[in-house]
């Protein structure tokens, strides 16, 4: 751009390198907010939609305190001997609850699959 263009538009290619410098700055730091808040990072697959459960199936859901990230990097549904994988990658399912279930979640009844 001309330093005429420049002028006449109100901005210099100065100016568009610091708004460009500040638009990254930000977006980085939401990025970090939302990661350290718990929210999931768009490519985490998430395996909470249980629209399609009955009732009685979503109490035993929520009764054994299913999660979709393990507090336990030892205890995953990956390594329960209830989990069911999925065909390819996705959500599993569970022989024990009903719905999606993520190979990195958790609920009270994991128990270790047998090697
Ligand atoms: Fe995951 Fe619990 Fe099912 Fe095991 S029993 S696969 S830990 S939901």
């Amino acid at each position: 751009m001309t330093k005429r263009k420049e002028e006449e538009v109100g901005l210099s290619r100065r100016d568009l390198m610091k708004t460009s410098v500040k638009l990254v700055v930000w977006g980085a730091g939401v990025s970090s907010v939302l990661t350290a808040c718990g929210g999931k990072k768009s490519s985490e697959l998430d395996c909470t939609d249980t629209s399609g459960l009955s009732g009685p199936d979503l109490t035993m859901r929520n009764t054994l305190k299913y999660v979709d990230r393990s507090p336990d990097p030892q205890k995953l549904c990956s390594n329960c001997m209830f989990f069911n994988p999925p065909a390819q990658q996705g959500c599993g399912g569970c022989k024990l609850i009903k719905g999606p279930i993520n190979p990195k979640g958790y609920c009270t009844s994991w128990a270790a699959k047998p090697t």
